[in-house]
């Protein structure tokens, strides 16, 4: 079975044309981003525009939503092209790490999707990541409501879409635990906010977040 997953990847991926630049290239363990394209995608270092978000104790992120890794996102989120999320752990790898070492949060989760998105995705997109880091997680949330993506709405209305679209799995597993969530795109701090609050009410000490990137 492997053999034959290596046989259809070698079939389908070589001589791949990057997804990005268009450019031809010898695909190593991915068909879908050229080497030069990648290697432009670095953690992002400035933080002049932190901004508190309510119920959050921190967060950081990996990357500014734009330029390749922008391209990279809406191709893995909103055209569903799974293999992608190799390239987001790659590159998350060592920022996320260091920022989970320095934190030692008790729980590590991520945000998912309503079960009617994870059907006609295949997966959910924030877990598909955290699969292919090393550290391990658990799902500690659900989303109940289901909603169109928030793109494109405005805060006042993403907070309307938001308000009670979660709820906690197993409030008991969370009493006075310092939990780090995942999330990919951090934009008006609508759904973090929404979480942690959650989250607290039902006994959470601490909430941080880490994400991919920031609008
Ligand atoms: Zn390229």
């Amino acid at each position: 079975m492997k053999l034959l997953g290596k046989l259809l990847d070698y079939t389908f991926l070589s001589k791949n044309l990057c997804k990005i630049c268009g450019k031809e290239f010898e695909p190593e363990d991915q068909g879908f981003i050229c080497e030069v394209c990648l290697s432009t995608l670095k953690p992002y270092e400035f933080f002049e525009d932190y901004r508190d978000i309510p119920y959050v104790d921190s967060y950081e992120f990996f990357g500014k939503y734009d330029g390749i890794l922008r391209d990279v996102i809406i191709l893995y989120k909103f055209q569903s092209v799974k293999p992608l999320s190799k390239i987001i752990a790659k590159i998350l790898e060592e920022p996320l790490m260091d920022f989970w070492d320095n934190l030692k949060p008790d729980i590590f989760t991520y945000v998912p999707v309503h079960f009617i998105r994870w059907f006609s995705r295949g997966y959910d997109h924030n877990e598909e990541v955290l699969k292919l880091l090393n550290i391990p997680y658990r799902k500690i949330l659900r989303r109940k409501k289901y909603a169109k993506p928030l793109a494109g709405y405005g805060k006042t209305e993403r907070e309307r879409i938001i308000m009670n679209a979660y709820e906690v799995l197993n409030s008991e597993e969370i009493r006075g635990k310092r939990i780090l969530v995942y999330d990919d795109i951090l934009t008006t701090g609508s759904t973090a906010k929404n979480i942690a609050k959650i989250l607290k009410e039902s006994g959470a000490k601490e909430v941080h977040f880490y994400f991919l990137v920031k609008e």
